[in-house]
Protein backbone atom coordinates (compact mmCIF):
# COMPACT_ATOMS: atom_id res chain seq x y z
CA UNK A 1 0.00 0.00 0.00
CA UNK A 2 0.49 3.44 -0.01
CA UNK A 3 0.61 6.04 2.88
CA UNK A 4 -3.08 7.86 3.79
CA UNK A 5 -4.49 9.70 6.19
CA UNK A 6 -7.12 7.53 8.04
CA UNK A 7 -10.05 8.71 10.47
CA UNK A 8 -12.63 7.23 12.45
CA UNK A 9 -15.49 10.21 13.15
CA UNK A 10 -18.42 8.80 15.39
CA UNK A 11 -21.11 10.79 13.94
CA UNK A 12 -22.34 10.97 10.19
CA UNK A 13 -22.21 14.07 10.14
CA UNK A 14 -18.48 14.56 11.21
CA UNK A 15 -17.89 11.58 8.38
CA UNK A 16 -19.37 14.51 6.09
CA UNK A 17 -16.84 17.04 7.11
CA UNK A 18 -13.98 14.84 6.84
CA UNK A 19 -15.10 13.60 3.39
CA UNK A 20 -15.55 17.62 2.35
CA UNK A 21 -11.96 18.76 3.87
CA UNK A 22 -10.19 15.67 1.96
CA UNK A 23 -8.36 15.91 -1.12
CA UNK A 24 -9.66 12.48 -2.44
CA UNK A 25 -11.73 10.68 0.45
CA UNK A 26 -13.43 7.57 0.20
CA UNK A 27 -15.37 5.35 2.93
CA UNK A 28 -14.73 2.31 4.91
CA UNK A 29 -17.28 -0.42 6.39
CA UNK A 30 -15.64 -3.97 5.89
CA UNK A 31 -13.13 -3.55 4.02
CA UNK A 32 -13.85 -6.05 1.93
CA UNK A 33 -13.68 -4.72 -1.64
CA UNK A 34 -11.39 -1.53 -0.59
CA UNK A 35 -9.37 -2.86 1.50
CA UNK A 36 -8.02 -5.36 -1.53
CA UNK A 37 -8.70 -2.77 -4.01
CA UNK A 38 -6.03 -0.61 -2.42
CA UNK A 39 -3.57 -3.16 -1.74
CA UNK A 40 -3.45 -3.31 -5.35
CA UNK A 41 -3.39 0.14 -6.28
CA UNK A 42 -6.71 0.32 -8.05
CA UNK A 43 -7.81 2.87 -5.36
CA UNK A 44 -5.55 4.79 -4.04
CA UNK A 45 -7.08 7.94 -1.76
CA UNK A 46 -5.87 10.30 0.18
CA UNK A 47 -8.05 10.00 2.88
CA UNK A 48 -9.81 6.90 4.42
CA UNK A 49 -12.70 7.70 6.34
CA UNK A 50 -13.94 4.68 8.21
CA UNK A 51 -17.62 4.51 9.37
CA UNK A 52 -17.74 1.74 12.07
CA UNK A 53 -17.83 3.34 14.80
CA UNK A 54 -21.03 5.44 13.76
CA UNK A 55 -23.53 3.38 16.35
CA UNK A 56 -26.88 4.24 14.49
CA UNK A 57 -25.75 2.48 11.06
CA UNK A 58 -25.68 -0.72 12.65
CA UNK A 59 -29.48 -1.18 13.91
CA UNK A 60 -31.71 -3.83 12.79
CA UNK A 61 -35.38 -2.98 13.42
CA UNK A 62 -38.39 -5.22 12.11
CA UNK A 63 -41.61 -3.05 12.51
CA UNK A 64 -44.72 -1.93 10.15
CA UNK A 65 -44.31 -4.19 7.20
CA UNK A 66 -40.70 -3.24 6.87
CA UNK A 67 -37.31 -4.48 7.33
CA UNK A 68 -34.76 -1.70 8.16
CA UNK A 69 -31.07 -2.48 7.95
CA UNK A 70 -28.37 -0.11 8.75
CA UNK A 71 -25.90 0.49 6.15
CA UNK A 72 -23.14 -1.34 8.35
CA UNK A 73 -25.37 -4.31 9.33
CA UNK A 74 -22.87 -7.25 8.18
CA UNK A 75 -24.34 -10.18 6.21
CA UNK A 76 -23.80 -12.41 9.16
CA UNK A 77 -26.12 -10.14 10.91
CA UNK A 78 -28.90 -10.77 8.55
CA UNK A 79 -28.65 -14.11 8.12
CA UNK A 80 -28.68 -14.50 12.53
CA UNK A 81 -31.20 -12.58 12.67
CA UNK A 82 -34.44 -14.42 14.00
CA UNK A 83 -36.55 -11.23 12.84
CA UNK A 84 -35.27 -10.76 9.82
CA UNK A 85 -35.60 -14.46 9.10
CA UNK A 86 -39.14 -14.39 10.11
CA UNK A 87 -40.02 -11.52 8.01
CA UNK A 88 -38.08 -12.23 5.36
CA UNK A 89 -36.60 -15.59 5.30
CA UNK A 90 -35.36 -15.56 1.70
CA UNK A 91 -33.47 -12.04 2.88
CA UNK A 92 -31.78 -14.27 5.37
CA UNK A 93 -30.70 -17.44 3.29
CA UNK A 94 -29.35 -14.96 0.69
CA UNK A 95 -27.08 -12.85 3.36
CA UNK A 96 -26.19 -16.35 4.81
CA UNK A 97 -25.07 -17.09 0.91
CA UNK A 98 -22.30 -14.32 0.50
CA UNK A 99 -19.20 -15.45 0.09
CA UNK A 100 -17.43 -17.43 3.68
CA UNK A 101 -17.37 -16.70 6.97
CA UNK A 102 -15.21 -14.42 7.11
CA UNK A 103 -16.58 -11.71 4.24
CA UNK A 104 -19.44 -12.04 6.00
CA UNK A 105 -18.54 -11.12 9.37
CA UNK A 106 -16.78 -8.29 8.07
CA UNK A 107 -18.91 -7.14 4.47
CA UNK A 108 -21.69 -4.79 5.44
CA UNK A 109 -24.84 -4.54 3.45
CA UNK A 110 -23.99 -0.32 2.87
CA UNK A 111 -20.62 -1.54 1.39
CA UNK A 112 -22.04 -4.07 -0.65
CA UNK A 113 -25.04 -1.39 -2.18
CA UNK A 114 -22.90 1.23 -2.88
CA UNK A 115 -19.75 -1.56 -4.74
CA UNK A 116 -22.77 -2.49 -7.15
CA UNK A 117 -20.41 -5.49 -7.83
CA UNK A 118 -22.92 -7.06 -11.15
CA UNK A 119 -22.14 -10.34 -9.30
CA UNK A 120 -22.95 -9.09 -5.85
CA UNK A 121 -26.51 -10.47 -4.55
CA UNK A 122 -27.95 -7.67 -2.33
CA UNK A 123 -29.03 -6.30 -5.81
CA UNK A 124 -31.24 -8.79 -6.49
CA UNK A 125 -33.23 -8.69 -3.12
CA UNK A 126 -34.05 -4.87 -3.25
CA UNK A 127 -34.62 -5.02 -7.04
CA UNK A 128 -36.87 -8.16 -6.52
CA UNK A 129 -38.37 -6.73 -2.56
CA UNK A 130 -38.79 -3.17 -4.31
CA UNK A 131 -36.55 -1.79 -1.28
CA UNK A 132 -35.62 1.80 -0.93
CA UNK A 133 -32.00 3.02 0.10
CA UNK A 134 -31.39 6.06 2.80
CA UNK A 135 -28.88 8.11 2.74
CA UNK A 136 -28.00 11.01 4.73
CA UNK A 137 -29.55 13.45 2.24
CA UNK A 138 -32.47 11.48 0.51
CA UNK A 139 -34.29 7.98 -0.09
CA UNK A 140 -33.93 6.44 -3.59
CA UNK A 141 -35.85 3.74 -5.34
CA UNK A 142 -33.93 0.54 -6.06
CA UNK A 143 -35.23 0.49 -9.08
CA UNK A 144 -33.36 4.25 -9.46
CA UNK A 145 -30.16 3.35 -7.71
CA UNK A 146 -28.33 0.56 -9.46
CA UNK A 147 -27.07 2.08 -12.21
CA UNK A 148 -24.67 0.15 -14.22
CA UNK A 149 -21.21 -1.35 -13.92
CA UNK A 150 -20.22 -0.47 -10.16
CA UNK A 151 -22.17 2.92 -11.07
CA UNK A 152 -25.00 3.66 -8.07
CA UNK A 153 -27.43 7.10 -7.92
CA UNK A 154 -24.88 8.30 -4.91
CA UNK A 155 -23.64 11.31 -5.10
CA UNK A 156 -20.24 12.54 -4.14
CA UNK A 157 -19.71 11.94 -0.56
CA UNK A 158 -23.54 10.82 0.24
CA UNK A 159 -23.28 8.31 2.83
CA UNK A 160 -25.78 5.24 2.41
CA UNK A 161 -27.94 4.95 6.45
CA UNK A 162 -30.23 2.51 6.24
CA UNK A 163 -31.90 -0.07 3.41
CA UNK A 164 -35.87 -0.31 4.00
CA UNK A 165 -37.50 -3.83 2.61
CA UNK A 166 -41.55 -3.83 2.29
CA UNK A 167 -42.35 -7.06 3.60
CA UNK A 168 -43.47 -9.37 0.73
CA UNK A 169 -45.77 -12.01 0.68
CA UNK A 170 -43.56 -14.55 -0.76
CA UNK A 171 -40.02 -14.61 -1.80
CA UNK A 172 -37.21 -16.60 -2.56
CA UNK A 173 -33.76 -16.06 -4.16
CA UNK A 174 -32.12 -18.88 -6.09
CA UNK A 175 -27.82 -18.70 -7.01
CA UNK A 176 -25.84 -20.35 -8.94
CA UNK A 177 -22.44 -19.41 -7.52
CA UNK A 178 -19.19 -19.26 -8.55
CA UNK A 179 -17.53 -22.40 -7.01
CA UNK A 180 -14.74 -20.25 -4.99
CA UNK A 181 -15.90 -16.95 -4.38
CA UNK A 182 -19.52 -17.65 -3.93
CA UNK A 183 -20.88 -14.09 -6.18
CA UNK A 184 -23.07 -15.31 -8.12
CA UNK A 185 -22.56 -16.54 -11.87
CA UNK A 186 -26.23 -15.83 -11.95
CA UNK A 187 -28.89 -15.26 -9.44
CA UNK A 188 -33.09 -14.33 -9.67
CA UNK A 189 -34.61 -12.78 -6.90
CA UNK A 190 -38.60 -12.99 -6.82
CA UNK A 191 -40.92 -11.38 -4.65
CA UNK A 192 -44.63 -11.60 -4.03
CA UNK A 193 -46.37 -8.33 -2.61
CA UNK A 194 -50.30 -7.51 -3.10
CA UNK A 195 -50.54 -9.77 -5.88
CA UNK A 196 -47.58 -8.07 -8.19
CA UNK A 197 -44.38 -10.35 -8.57
CA UNK A 198 -41.49 -8.62 -8.85
CA UNK A 199 -38.12 -10.75 -10.35
CA UNK A 200 -34.63 -9.39 -10.08
CA UNK A 201 -31.40 -10.84 -11.79
CA UNK A 202 -28.06 -10.91 -10.77
CA UNK A 203 -24.37 -11.76 -12.09
CA UNK A 204 -25.95 -12.30 -15.68
CA UNK A 205 -25.16 -8.47 -16.85
CA UNK A 206 -22.59 -5.46 -16.04
CA UNK A 207 -25.72 -4.37 -13.35
CA UNK A 208 -28.58 -6.18 -12.31
CA UNK A 209 -31.97 -5.81 -13.81
CA UNK A 210 -35.38 -6.77 -13.48
CA UNK A 211 -36.67 -9.16 -16.04
CA UNK A 212 -39.86 -7.62 -17.45
CA UNK A 213 -40.60 -10.95 -19.55
CA UNK A 214 -40.34 -13.43 -16.51
CA UNK A 215 -42.23 -11.14 -14.47
CA UNK A 216 -45.35 -11.22 -16.62
CA UNK A 217 -44.70 -14.80 -17.22
CA UNK A 218 -45.40 -14.81 -13.60
CA UNK A 219 -47.70 -12.26 -13.17
CA UNK A 220 -50.04 -14.80 -15.31
CA UNK A 221 -49.65 -17.57 -13.79
CA UNK A 222 -46.44 -18.42 -10.50
CA UNK A 223 -45.41 -21.86 -11.80
CA UNK A 224 -42.10 -22.45 -13.17
CA UNK A 225 -44.00 -23.94 -15.79
CA UNK A 226 -45.18 -20.56 -17.09
CA UNK A 227 -41.44 -19.83 -17.74
CA UNK A 228 -41.07 -23.04 -20.11
CA UNK A 229 -41.90 -20.61 -23.10
CA UNK A 230 -39.12 -18.16 -22.34
CA UNK A 231 -35.54 -17.36 -24.04
CA UNK A 232 -33.15 -14.62 -22.77
CA UNK A 233 -30.80 -13.10 -25.71
CA UNK A 234 -27.16 -13.09 -24.36
CA UNK A 235 -26.67 -10.03 -25.92
CA UNK A 236 -25.71 -7.49 -23.55
CA UNK A 237 -24.79 -10.24 -20.66
CA UNK A 238 -21.35 -11.05 -19.50
CA UNK A 239 -19.09 -13.00 -21.11
CA UNK A 240 -15.60 -13.83 -19.06
CA UNK A 241 -13.54 -17.04 -18.02
CA UNK A 242 -15.85 -18.10 -15.36
CA UNK A 243 -18.90 -18.19 -17.83
CA UNK A 244 -19.96 -17.30 -21.50
CA UNK A 245 -23.04 -15.01 -22.34
CA UNK A 246 -24.99 -17.57 -23.97
CA UNK A 247 -24.52 -19.83 -20.70
CA UNK A 248 -25.66 -17.02 -18.34
CA UNK A 249 -29.00 -16.74 -20.36
CA UNK A 250 -29.69 -20.53 -19.67
CA UNK A 251 -29.19 -19.80 -16.39
CA UNK A 252 -31.30 -17.36 -16.23
CA UNK A 253 -34.68 -19.16 -16.51
CA UNK A 254 -32.72 -22.11 -14.75
CA UNK A 255 -32.34 -20.07 -11.30
CA UNK A 256 -35.84 -18.50 -11.85
CA UNK A 257 -37.62 -21.48 -12.09
CA UNK A 258 -35.89 -22.86 -8.82
CA UNK A 259 -36.99 -19.40 -7.08
CA UNK A 260 -40.25 -19.71 -8.02
CA UNK A 261 -40.44 -23.64 -6.72
CA UNK A 262 -38.76 -22.05 -3.33
CA UNK A 263 -41.51 -19.63 -2.84
CA UNK A 264 -43.08 -20.37 0.38
CA UNK A 265 -46.75 -22.00 -0.26
C1 LIG B 1 -13.64 -13.40 -1.07
C2 LIG B 1 -14.91 -12.59 -1.20
C3 LIG B 1 -16.08 -13.24 -1.54
C4 LIG B 1 -17.27 -12.50 -1.68
N1 LIG B 1 -18.41 -13.17 -2.04
C5 LIG B 1 -19.56 -12.46 -2.20
C6 LIG B 1 -20.77 -13.11 -2.55
O1 LIG B 1 -20.87 -14.34 -2.68
N2 LIG B 1 -21.88 -12.33 -2.72
C7 LIG B 1 -21.85 -10.97 -2.53
O2 LIG B 1 -22.90 -10.31 -2.70
N3 LIG B 1 -20.74 -10.34 -2.17
C8 LIG B 1 -19.57 -11.04 -1.99
N4 LIG B 1 -18.46 -10.39 -1.59
C9 LIG B 1 -18.54 -8.92 -1.32
C10 LIG B 1 -18.78 -8.66 0.18
O3 LIG B 1 -19.92 -9.32 0.56
C11 LIG B 1 -18.94 -7.17 0.59
O4 LIG B 1 -20.29 -6.84 0.69
C12 LIG B 1 -18.38 -6.19 -0.35
O5 LIG B 1 -17.05 -6.56 -0.62
C13 LIG B 1 -18.41 -4.78 0.28
O6 LIG B 1 -17.58 -4.85 1.41
P1 LIG B 1 -17.73 -3.91 2.66
O7 LIG B 1 -19.11 -3.90 3.15
O8 LIG B 1 -16.66 -4.35 3.60
O9 LIG B 1 -17.44 -2.46 2.08
P2 LIG B 1 -16.04 -1.72 1.82
O10 LIG B 1 -15.12 -2.62 1.10
O11 LIG B 1 -15.55 -1.10 3.08
O12 LIG B 1 -16.56 -0.55 0.85
C14 LIG B 1 -16.97 -0.87 -0.47
C15 LIG B 1 -17.37 0.43 -1.18
O13 LIG B 1 -18.58 0.94 -0.64
C16 LIG B 1 -18.41 2.26 -0.15
N5 LIG B 1 -19.22 2.35 1.08
C17 LIG B 1 -19.21 1.49 2.11
N6 LIG B 1 -20.16 1.82 3.01
C18 LIG B 1 -20.78 2.93 2.52
C19 LIG B 1 -21.85 3.74 2.99
N7 LIG B 1 -22.50 3.47 4.14
N8 LIG B 1 -22.23 4.79 2.23
C20 LIG B 1 -21.61 5.07 1.06
N9 LIG B 1 -20.59 4.33 0.57
C21 LIG B 1 -20.18 3.27 1.28
C22 LIG B 1 -16.91 2.41 0.11
O14 LIG B 1 -16.50 3.76 0.02
C23 LIG B 1 -16.35 1.56 -1.02
O15 LIG B 1 -16.31 2.30 -2.21
C24 LIG B 1 -17.27 -11.10 -1.45
C25 LIG B 1 -16.07 -10.45 -1.09
C26 LIG B 1 -14.90 -11.19 -0.96
C27 LIG B 1 -13.66 -10.47 -0.53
Amino acid sequence: MYSFNYSKPDTIEAAREMMRSAEDGIYLAGGQTLIPAMKQRLSAPTDVIDLSSIGELTDIDVSDGRVRLGALVKHADVAGSDAVRSAIPALADLAAGIGDAQVRNRGTIGGSVANNDPAADYPAALLGLGASVHTDQRQIPADDFFVGLFETALEEGEIITQVAFPVPDRAAYAKFPNPASRYATVGVFIGVRDGVTRVAVTGAAPCAFRSAEIEAALNAEISARSLDGITIGADDLNNDIHASAEYRAHLVTVMAKRAVTALPK
